[in-house]
Protein backbone atom coordinates (compact mmCIF):
# COMPACT_ATOMS: atom_id res chain seq x y z
CA UNK A 1 0.00 0.00 0.00
CA UNK A 2 1.70 3.38 -1.06
CA UNK A 3 0.32 6.79 -0.98
CA UNK A 4 2.50 9.34 -2.61
CA UNK A 5 2.83 12.96 -3.82
CA UNK A 6 5.41 13.74 -6.79
CA UNK A 7 6.44 17.64 -6.70
CA UNK A 8 8.19 19.15 -9.10
CA UNK A 9 8.43 22.57 -11.21
CA UNK A 10 6.94 22.25 -14.60
CA UNK A 11 9.14 20.70 -17.04
CA UNK A 12 10.97 18.42 -14.89
CA UNK A 13 8.96 15.23 -16.24
CA UNK A 14 6.98 14.40 -13.30
CA UNK A 15 4.35 13.23 -15.36
CA UNK A 16 6.71 10.81 -17.00
CA UNK A 17 8.21 9.35 -14.47
CA UNK A 18 4.81 9.22 -12.32
CA UNK A 19 3.79 6.69 -14.89
CA UNK A 20 6.89 4.61 -14.45
CA UNK A 21 6.58 4.59 -10.73
CA UNK A 22 2.67 3.53 -10.69
CA UNK A 23 3.85 0.81 -13.24
CA UNK A 24 6.75 -0.42 -11.17
CA UNK A 25 4.27 -0.53 -7.55
CA UNK A 26 1.33 -0.98 -8.80
CA UNK A 27 -0.34 2.46 -7.90
CA UNK A 28 -2.69 4.51 -10.02
CA UNK A 29 -1.19 7.54 -10.85
CA UNK A 30 -3.59 10.40 -11.27
CA UNK A 31 -2.80 13.63 -12.23
CA UNK A 32 -4.32 16.49 -11.60
CA UNK A 33 -3.02 18.58 -14.97
CA UNK A 34 -3.91 15.29 -17.52
CA UNK A 35 -7.95 15.27 -15.80
CA UNK A 36 -8.04 19.04 -16.68
CA UNK A 37 -6.95 18.16 -20.46
CA UNK A 38 -8.77 15.74 -20.65
CA UNK A 39 -11.87 18.42 -19.71
CA UNK A 40 -10.71 20.66 -21.93
CA UNK A 41 -10.70 18.59 -24.85
CA UNK A 42 -14.55 17.17 -24.29
CA UNK A 43 -15.53 20.75 -23.63
CA UNK A 44 -17.08 19.90 -20.63
CA UNK A 45 -17.67 22.54 -17.98
CA UNK A 46 -15.26 22.09 -15.97
CA UNK A 47 -12.68 22.18 -18.48
CA UNK A 48 -14.27 25.37 -19.98
CA UNK A 49 -13.86 26.45 -16.34
CA UNK A 50 -10.30 25.18 -16.02
CA UNK A 51 -9.27 26.44 -19.78
CA UNK A 52 -9.28 30.27 -18.29
CA UNK A 53 -6.62 29.51 -16.07
CA UNK A 54 -4.86 26.97 -18.09
CA UNK A 55 -4.03 29.18 -20.79
CA UNK A 56 -2.23 31.65 -18.74
CA UNK A 57 -0.54 29.42 -16.89
CA UNK A 58 -2.53 30.32 -13.60
CA UNK A 59 -3.36 27.81 -11.09
CA UNK A 60 -7.12 26.58 -11.44
CA UNK A 61 -8.71 27.96 -8.31
CA UNK A 62 -8.33 25.53 -5.05
CA UNK A 63 -12.62 25.46 -4.89
CA UNK A 64 -12.49 23.85 -8.55
CA UNK A 65 -9.57 21.56 -8.20
CA UNK A 66 -10.13 20.21 -4.22
CA UNK A 67 -13.56 18.74 -5.49
CA UNK A 68 -12.17 16.97 -8.61
CA UNK A 69 -9.18 15.32 -6.83
CA UNK A 70 -12.06 14.73 -3.43
CA UNK A 71 -14.28 12.80 -6.04
CA UNK A 72 -11.33 11.23 -7.42
CA UNK A 73 -10.33 9.81 -4.61
CA UNK A 74 -13.16 8.48 -3.70
CA UNK A 75 -13.35 6.29 -6.79
CA UNK A 76 -12.71 2.29 -6.38
CA UNK A 77 -9.30 2.24 -7.77
CA UNK A 78 -7.05 4.13 -5.40
CA UNK A 79 -7.97 1.43 -2.12
CA UNK A 80 -4.88 -0.08 -3.15
CA UNK A 81 -2.97 3.23 -3.04
CA UNK A 82 -2.26 6.19 -5.05
CA UNK A 83 0.35 8.67 -6.42
CA UNK A 84 -0.64 12.06 -6.95
CA UNK A 85 1.21 14.00 -9.41
CA UNK A 86 0.31 17.95 -9.43
CA UNK A 87 -1.31 18.04 -6.27
CA UNK A 88 -1.38 19.96 -3.96
CA UNK A 89 0.39 23.00 -4.88
CA UNK A 90 -0.93 25.20 -2.83
CA UNK A 91 -0.96 24.99 1.43
CA UNK A 92 -4.60 25.22 0.92
CA UNK A 93 -4.75 22.48 -1.16
CA UNK A 94 -2.41 20.52 1.74
CA UNK A 95 -5.14 21.10 4.59
CA UNK A 96 -7.72 19.71 1.80
CA UNK A 97 -6.07 16.76 1.22
CA UNK A 98 -5.33 16.66 4.85
CA UNK A 99 -9.37 16.51 5.74
CA UNK A 100 -9.73 13.69 2.72
CA UNK A 101 -7.04 11.63 3.82
CA UNK A 102 -8.11 11.88 7.86
CA UNK A 103 -12.10 11.19 7.13
CA UNK A 104 -10.45 7.68 5.45
CA UNK A 105 -7.81 7.33 8.43
CA UNK A 106 -4.90 7.61 5.69
CA UNK A 107 -1.94 9.23 5.78
CA UNK A 108 0.55 10.22 3.29
CA UNK A 109 3.79 7.45 3.08
CA UNK A 110 5.83 9.58 1.21
CA UNK A 111 6.16 12.70 -1.08
CA UNK A 112 8.64 12.64 -3.95
CA UNK A 113 10.02 16.02 -4.92
CA UNK A 114 12.23 16.26 -8.52
CA UNK A 115 14.44 18.83 -8.96
CA UNK A 116 15.76 20.84 -11.72
CA UNK A 117 17.34 24.37 -12.44
CA UNK A 118 15.09 26.91 -13.55
CA UNK A 119 17.20 27.62 -16.94
CA UNK A 120 17.13 24.33 -17.78
CA UNK A 121 13.63 24.01 -17.41
CA UNK A 122 12.85 26.78 -19.68
CA UNK A 123 14.93 25.36 -22.48
CA UNK A 124 13.32 21.15 -22.58
CA UNK A 125 9.52 23.51 -22.08
CA UNK A 126 10.45 25.84 -25.26
CA UNK A 127 11.70 22.51 -26.56
CA UNK A 128 8.21 20.26 -25.73
CA UNK A 129 5.85 23.40 -26.71
CA UNK A 130 7.25 22.44 -30.30
CA UNK A 131 6.77 18.64 -30.28
CA UNK A 132 3.13 18.93 -28.55
CA UNK A 133 2.17 22.08 -29.17
CA UNK A 134 0.39 22.96 -25.62
CA UNK A 135 -0.97 26.22 -25.58
CA UNK A 136 0.47 27.00 -21.93
CA UNK A 137 4.13 26.27 -23.42
CA UNK A 138 5.65 29.75 -24.36
CA UNK A 139 7.83 31.18 -23.13
CA UNK A 140 6.39 34.68 -20.74
CA UNK A 141 3.91 31.88 -19.58
CA UNK A 142 6.52 29.24 -19.17
CA UNK A 143 8.46 31.69 -16.46
CA UNK A 144 5.26 32.84 -14.83
CA UNK A 145 4.43 28.87 -14.11
CA UNK A 146 7.52 28.56 -12.92
CA UNK A 147 7.65 31.83 -10.55
CA UNK A 148 4.15 30.50 -9.21
CA UNK A 149 5.87 27.00 -8.32
CA UNK A 150 8.79 28.74 -6.34
CA UNK A 151 5.74 31.51 -4.59
CA UNK A 152 3.61 28.70 -3.79
CA UNK A 153 4.41 24.94 -4.16
CA UNK A 154 8.06 25.53 -2.12
CA UNK A 155 5.68 26.77 0.49
CA UNK A 156 3.50 22.86 -0.25
CA UNK A 157 7.05 20.96 -0.30
CA UNK A 158 8.42 22.65 2.87
CA UNK A 159 5.11 21.69 4.68
CA UNK A 160 5.97 17.74 3.73
CA UNK A 161 9.53 18.10 5.17
CA UNK A 162 8.65 19.18 8.38
CA UNK A 163 6.45 16.12 8.47
CA UNK A 164 9.76 13.87 7.55
CA UNK A 165 8.37 12.09 4.60
CA UNK A 166 9.92 14.23 2.33
CA UNK A 167 12.55 12.73 -0.67
CA UNK A 168 14.24 14.69 -2.96
CA UNK A 169 15.81 13.60 -6.88
CA UNK A 170 17.82 15.36 -9.15
CA UNK A 171 15.76 15.75 -12.12
CA UNK A 172 18.34 16.77 -14.76
CA UNK A 173 19.77 13.51 -16.72
CA UNK A 174 17.61 10.60 -19.12
CA UNK A 175 14.73 9.45 -18.31
CA UNK A 176 16.41 6.03 -17.55
CA UNK A 177 18.81 7.46 -15.01
CA UNK A 178 16.10 9.24 -12.98
CA UNK A 179 13.86 6.37 -12.42
CA UNK A 180 16.56 4.48 -11.29
CA UNK A 181 17.34 7.46 -9.14
CA UNK A 182 13.57 7.69 -7.59
CA UNK A 183 13.32 4.09 -7.32
CA UNK A 184 16.44 3.93 -5.21
CA UNK A 185 15.30 6.40 -3.10
CA UNK A 186 11.54 4.65 -2.45
CA UNK A 187 13.20 1.53 -1.98
CA UNK A 188 15.08 3.29 0.79
CA UNK A 189 12.25 5.42 2.47
CA UNK A 190 10.13 2.04 2.55
CA UNK A 191 12.88 0.00 4.41
CA UNK A 192 13.67 3.34 6.82
P1 LIG B 1 0.53 20.14 -15.16
O1 LIG B 1 0.27 19.22 -16.29
O2 LIG B 1 0.65 19.42 -13.83
O3 LIG B 1 1.68 21.09 -15.41
O4 LIG B 1 -0.78 21.07 -15.01
C1 LIG B 1 -1.20 21.89 -16.09
C2 LIG B 1 -2.08 23.02 -15.59
O5 LIG B 1 -3.24 22.49 -14.94
C3 LIG B 1 -1.44 23.93 -14.54
O6 LIG B 1 -0.62 24.93 -15.12
C4 LIG B 1 -2.68 24.51 -13.87
O7 LIG B 1 -3.30 25.49 -14.69
C5 LIG B 1 -3.61 23.30 -13.84
N1 LIG B 1 -3.42 22.53 -12.59
C6 LIG B 1 -2.96 21.26 -12.49
N2 LIG B 1 -2.92 20.87 -11.20
C7 LIG B 1 -3.37 21.92 -10.46
C8 LIG B 1 -3.53 22.15 -9.08
N3 LIG B 1 -3.22 21.22 -8.17
N4 LIG B 1 -4.01 23.37 -8.69
C9 LIG B 1 -4.34 24.31 -9.59
N5 LIG B 1 -4.17 24.16 -10.91
C10 LIG B 1 -3.70 22.98 -11.36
Amino acid sequence: MTRMLIIGPPGSGKGTQAERISGRLGVVAISTGDIFRANVKGETPLGIEARKYMDNGDFVPDSVTNKMVRDRLSEADVENGFLLDGYPRTTAQVDYLDEILAKGDEKLDVVLQLTADDEELVHRLLGRAKETGRSDDNEAIIRHRLDLYHEQTEAVVAKYAERAILTQVDGIGLIDEVTDRVMQVLKAAQTA
